[in-house]
């Protein structure tokens, strides 16, 4: 685990209603809720951000939500302005996860509006990066990885460098129980710290979190937290039940320890 405080990040997708996700957040606030060792987000569905909002209030768990549209406001049916967001207290958005990318068709200069959108709002994006299957064997990986963070952040001034959070999310690893091995996802997350450096500077690039996701889970996530540039981790299935969302907030406080 590196020097960065790391932060531990509840991707819930399309599951919980509102009093479910009161209820689950009681739960983690009950077992971790005093933990400031380790920065714990839950980003919940929008139509539970509300209820969250006020269930995190007076605990030191934050509020992010999972996506949000680049206009600040107008005819765009369904859709979530950064303004919306920061009504509610939501501190950070997941912009370009895989399956937005996937199932709903966002690229990469979509995805940057709605970077820059954030950042001007005072939210900090979460931008998730990572290659399909058939680009890992096909030794795209870095090349892959490369346009979504240069394409991703293009734009973004120097002094908002350190509010980005990004997230490594090996595409195969999303979902499937296929876990990146840390030696693998460590060489992904220097290689994106390196790219970082060369647009921001060594210095803030020492200070962005680099999250890792793709079936982070209580069993693997000590070997994964140890690594130099895995500074926390963006949590799907593992992150819909209390117990297991808890050991993971524990071990990374414990990997700060050891
Ligand atoms: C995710 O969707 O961001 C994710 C990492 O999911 P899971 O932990 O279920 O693989």
């Amino acid at each position: 685990m590196s020097k960065r405080t790391p932060l531990i990040a509840g991707n819930w997708k399309m599951n919980k209603t509102a009093t479910e996700g009161v209820e689950l957040v009681k739960e983690i606030a009950a077992a971790v809720g005093t933990e400031s060792s380790v920065n714990v987000l839950l980003c919940p569905p929008f139509t539970a951000l509300s209820a969250v909002s006020a269930a995190v209030e007076g605990t030191h768990l934050g509020l992010g939500a999972q996506n949000m549209h680049d206009k600040a406001s107008g005819a765009f049916t369904g859709e979530i302005s950064a303004s919306m967001l920061r009504d509610l207290y939501v501190t950070h958005v997941i912009l370009g996860h895989s399956e937005r990318r996937s199932l709903f068709g966002e690229n990469d200069a979509f995805i940057n509006r709605k970077v820059l959108a954030a950042l001007s709002a005072s939210l900090k994006p979460i931008l998730c990066v990572g290659e399909l299957l058939s680009e890992r064997e096909a030794n795209q990986t870095m090349e892959v990885v490369r346009r979504q963070i240069e394409q991703g952040l293009a734009g973004v001034p120097a002094a908002k460098a350190e509010s980005l959070v990004i997230a490594y999310e090996p595409v195969w690893a999303i979902g499937t129980g296929k876990t990146a091995t840390p030696a693998m996802a460590q060489e992904v997350h220097a290689f994106i710290r390196k790219l970082l450096a060369q647009q921001f500077g060594a210095e803030s690039a020492s200070r962005i979190l680099i999250l890792y996701g793709g079936s982070m889970k209580p069993d693997n996530a000590d070997a994964l937290l140890a690594e130099q540039d895995i500074d926390g981790g963006l949590i799907g299935g593992a992150s819909l039940e209390a117990k297991s969302f808890v050991d993971l907030v524990q071990i990374a406080a414990k990997s700060l320890r050891d």
